[in-house]
């Protein structure tokens, strides 16, 4: 029997963390086949990242094209895409190579702050990736960006109905599937704490697309081994969905693989470590 073939399309963590790397460990974590097509390199590690060198965006196109014309492609999961031109080359091979399933992840500022992609290209993602998207994994800062770009004007969400009115939003704009990642609010049972950090109970993830709204409830569990969460999410959700579970059987259980990363995470260096992608 082969193993499920995943692209990912992303940048690279020196560190082993973030990016590509870690996408990597989590697929094969998963049992599936992962192939790269690599945006940008950073130098960077668990304390920030120092310096970015992008891929020429036609060179993206042939890594693309490399793999699947030869290979092929089960689930393609993207990460940093890096910049506007890269975006525009991404979103034309998705629909040039007929992929089936395409999880993005927008990554557009890392934990540490770095930009690792411009705000201007943010228009681009929406008009050419986002209707292509078969299920995109923004973070709350992350949402927000994309609907400020399109005029609408957004606050910080006061209830989980705002969490849920806000991935509606951001679904309108193409992508079958979105899920906004929670992490951000402060949540205590069933309200967002005023007072923020201290009182942080659970983080809720938030799915709409399918039948019904699914609002995933998990403990907040307060580490500094977070480096590269977002990305091993998008990544065992993509595993998963290869693999032939449902998109709301694939985010619940990809979220207990990453809860279980975190807690079991080892304090490598001497900043926001990396989670532990085999356990
Ligand atoms: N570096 C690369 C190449 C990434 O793709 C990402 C996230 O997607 C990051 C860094 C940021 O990771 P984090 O915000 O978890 O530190």
């Amino acid at each position: 029997m082969t193993s499920k073939r995943i692209l990912v399309i992303a940048g690279s963590d020196s560190s082993g963390g973030a990016g590509l790397e870690a996408d990597q460990k989590v697929i094969a974590a998963h049992g599936c086949y992962a192939m790269t097509a690599t945006t940008a390199l950073t130098a960077q590690n668990t304390q920030g990242v120092y310096d970015i060198h992008q891929t020429p965006s036609s060179f993206v196109r042939k890594q693309i094209d490399a793999c699947i014309e030869d290979i092929g492609v089960d689930v393609v999961k993207t990460g940093m895409l890096a910049s506007a031109s890269t975006i525009e080359v991404v979103a034309e091979a998705l629909k040039r190579h007929n992929v089936p399933v395409c999880i993005v992840d927008p990554v557009m500022v890392s934990t540490s702050g770095a930009q690792l992609l411009p705000e201007t290209a943010v228009e681009i993602l929406i008009a050419q990736l986002l209707p292509v998207t078969t299920l995109l994994t923004p973070n709350l800062p992350e949402a927000q960006l994309i609907l400020k770009s399109t005029g609408k004007s957004v606050g910080e969400p006061q209830s989980v109905d705002d969490i849920v009115a806000m991935a509606k939003a951001v679904r309108e704009l193409g992508p079958k599937y979105v899920l906004l990642k929670g992490g951000h609010v402060p949540l205590t049972k069933d309200r967002v704490v005023p007072t923020g950090e201290a009182d942080r109970q659970i983080v809720l993830n938030v799915l709409v697309g399918g039948a019904e709204d699914v609002i995933f409830e998990t403990a907040y569990l307060k580490s500094k081994n977070t480096h590269g969460t977002g990305c091993s999410l998008a990544s065992a959700i993509a595993s998963r969905l290869a693999s032939g579970m449902t998109i709301e059987q694939a985010v619940k259980t990809a979220n207990y693989y990453i809860e279980a990363g975190i807690r079991t995470s080892q304090d490598l260096g001497k900043g926001s470590g990396p989670i532990n992608h085999f356990h």
